[in-house]
C-alpha cells in the first residue's frame, strides 16, 4: 500500500457511499412529505461542520496533495494502518447499506419526521439505535487510518463527533415525543452507537 493507493480507496469509498445515498435521497424526496421538522440554524452548521470533516477536506487532500496542500502536517505512512483503514471503510459501507435498506422511506438527512414515520427496530436497529452514526464514526476511523495526515486524518472523526454530540438529544427526544412508550422501551433495551457498550 502507498499513500497514494491509500487516496484512491478512500475517494472510491466516497464514490460508494454516494452510491448508495444519491438514489436514496431523490426517491425519499419525491415520494416522503415531511411531518415534524425540527431543523433550524444549529442543525445546518453542525452538518456543513460534519460536510467538512468527513467529505470536503479529505477529498481536496486526495486530489492536490501532489500540488503540496496540507502535505507538510504528513506523516511517515504505514501501510499496515492503511490496509486496516480500507477494510474498515469497507465495514462501514456495508453498515450504510444495512441502515437506508432498514431505515427506508424513514430516513430523513437531518431532524424530520416523514408522514407516516415508523420506528424502526429490525435488523441492525436491533443491536444499536443508532446504525447510521455507528458507519460514520467508522468512516472517521478509516480516514484516520487512511490519510496519514495530522489534519486531515482526525477531521472527520471531530466533525462527524460534533454533530453527534449536539445532535443526538434532540434527535432522541423528537423520536420520544412521537413513539412515547414505544421509543421509551427501545432505547431501554439499547444501546446508541455500540452494542453493549455506548
Ligand atoms: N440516528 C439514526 C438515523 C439517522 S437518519 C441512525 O443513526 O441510524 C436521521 C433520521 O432518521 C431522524 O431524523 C429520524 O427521523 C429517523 N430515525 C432515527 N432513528 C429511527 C428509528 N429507529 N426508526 C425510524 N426512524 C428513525
Amino acid at each position: 500500500m502507498t499513500r497514494f493507493l491509500a487516496e484512491m480507496i478512500f475517494l472510491a469509498g466516497v464514490v460508494a457511499w454516494g452510491a448508495i445515498r444519491i438514489p436514496h435521497e431523490i426517491r425519499n424526496k419525491r415520494k416522503n412529505k415531511i411531518e415534524v421538522s425540527s431543523v433550524d440554524r444549529q442543525e445546518r452548521v453542525l452538518l456543513l461542520i460534519s460536510l467538512a470533516g468527513l467529505g470536503m477536506i479529505p477529498i481536496a487532500y486526495c486530489l492536490t496533495r501532489r500540488l503540496g496542500f496540507l502535505r507538510f502536517a504528513d506523516f511517515d505512512f504505514s501501510p499496515a494502518a492503511a490496509w486496516l483503514g480500507a477494510l474498515i471503510f469497507v465495514a462501514a459501507l456495508a453498515l450504510f447499506l444495512a441502515t437506508h435498506r432498514q431505515l427506508g422511506r424513514n430516513w430523513s438527512q437531518t431532524l424530520e419526521l416523514r408522514e407516516g414515520h415508523t420506528l424502526v427496530t429490525h435488523g441492525v436497529y436491533r443491536l444499536v439505535r443508532h446504525p447510521m452514526y455507528s458507519a460514520f464514526f467508522l468512516w472517521g476511523l478509516a480516514q484516520l487510518l487512511l490519510l496519514q495526515n495530522l489534519i486531515v486524518g482526525p477531521a472527520g472523526l471531530i466533525g462527524f463527533g460534533t454533530l453527534y454530540c449536539f445532535r443526538i438529544a434532540r434527535e432522541e427526544r423528537m423520536m420520544h415525543e412521537a413513539f412515547g412508550q414505544h421509543y421509551a422501551e427501545y432505547a431501554d433495551r439499547t444501546k446508541r452507537i455500540i452494542p453493549f457498550v455506548h
